[in-house]
């Protein structure tokens, strides 16, 4: 196995839709929730034997140690993401991961900025960082339920929160309060946010890429992302979560 992932056949503890068209999964998986960190993820098997036969990349929306479970947050876009939600408890899910570098942690203040569903890793992330500002931007009121209590929010219907996009919430912020912040959600969405912070701001940034992906593990090559030294970084084993300035954001 590679970098010390493992592949487990997890028992499901949880699994219920918790707004339309969103997931929650709860899986005990003692190995991997002893090792795993906020922004890694696991590749999961939709259904053994069956279409699709490639595991589908879900990042660890949370993680209980003593309990030795971890959770899965996401919406239900395909084949993959619809069979993993029809999962019952007592139902067992093979399981790939930790994979990939998940996010630096370093005490200070963090800002957490998420678009749609990329906010899934955020109860994990401020679980180690002991608390931190979130911005969400959404398409419309559904997932906002699962979103960190307190979360500024910004939606494009205006039917929660301040009309418009998350960008639209950056025009309050002091970049220099926070020491780090996380990024996550579509590409477009976080080239907009990289391109709206100070450039004195990149290096505090931390991006979490969300590549179609293959195996998971830097076999398949399927997820390049562009670099700014030029060719490619792999999103599955450089990433998921990078530097906002080792991003080529031209090429992104
Ligand atoms: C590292 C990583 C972590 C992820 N974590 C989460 C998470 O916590 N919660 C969550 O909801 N989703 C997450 N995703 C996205 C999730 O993996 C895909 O939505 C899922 O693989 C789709 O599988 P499917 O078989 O249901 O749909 P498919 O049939 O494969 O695709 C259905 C539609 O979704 C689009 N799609 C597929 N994958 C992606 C993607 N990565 N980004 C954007 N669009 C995509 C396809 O283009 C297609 O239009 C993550 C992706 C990566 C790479």
């Amino acid at each position: 196995m590679n970098g010390g992932m493992m592949d487990e056949s997890a028992l499901v503890m949880e699994s219920r839709f918790v707004d339309d068209g969103i997931a929650r999964l709860v899986l005990e998986a003692p190995g991997i929730a002893a090792e795993c960190r906020p922004g890694q993820f696991a590749m999961l098997e939709p259904s053994p034997g069956a279409f699709p036969v490639t595991r589908r990349p879900l990042t660890f929306s949370g993680c209980d140690r003593s309990a030795g479970t971890v959770s899965f947050l996401f919406d239900v876009v395909g084949k993959g993401t619809s069979l993993l939600s029809e999962a019952s408890p007592g139902d067992r899910i093979r399981l790939l991961g930790p994979l990939g570098r998940g996010y630096d942690i370093t005490p200070g203040r963090w800002l957490l900025i998420a678009g749609g569903m990329g906010a899934a890793g955020f109860p994990f992330l401020l679980s180690r960082t002991g608390g931190g500002l979130v911005l969400a931007g959404m398409r419309s009121s559904r997932g906002i339920g699962c979103l960190p209590a307190g979360s500024r929010l910004a939606t494009e219907d205006g039917s929660a929160g301040v009309r418009g996009l998350v960008t639209d919430l950056l025009v309050d912020i002091d970049w220099d309060a926070f020491d780090s912040v996380a990024v996550c959600g579509p590409a477009p969405m976080m080239k907009a946010v990289v391109l709206a912070a100070p450039r004195s701001a990149a290096h505090r940034i931390q991006v979490s890429m969300e590549s179609g992906m293959g195996c998971g593990w830097g076999v398949c090559g399927g997820c390049p992302v562009p670099s700014s030294g030029g060719g490619y970084l792999s999103c599955c084993r450089d990433g998921p979560v990078f530097r906002a300035d080792c991003i080529d954001w031209e090429r992104v």
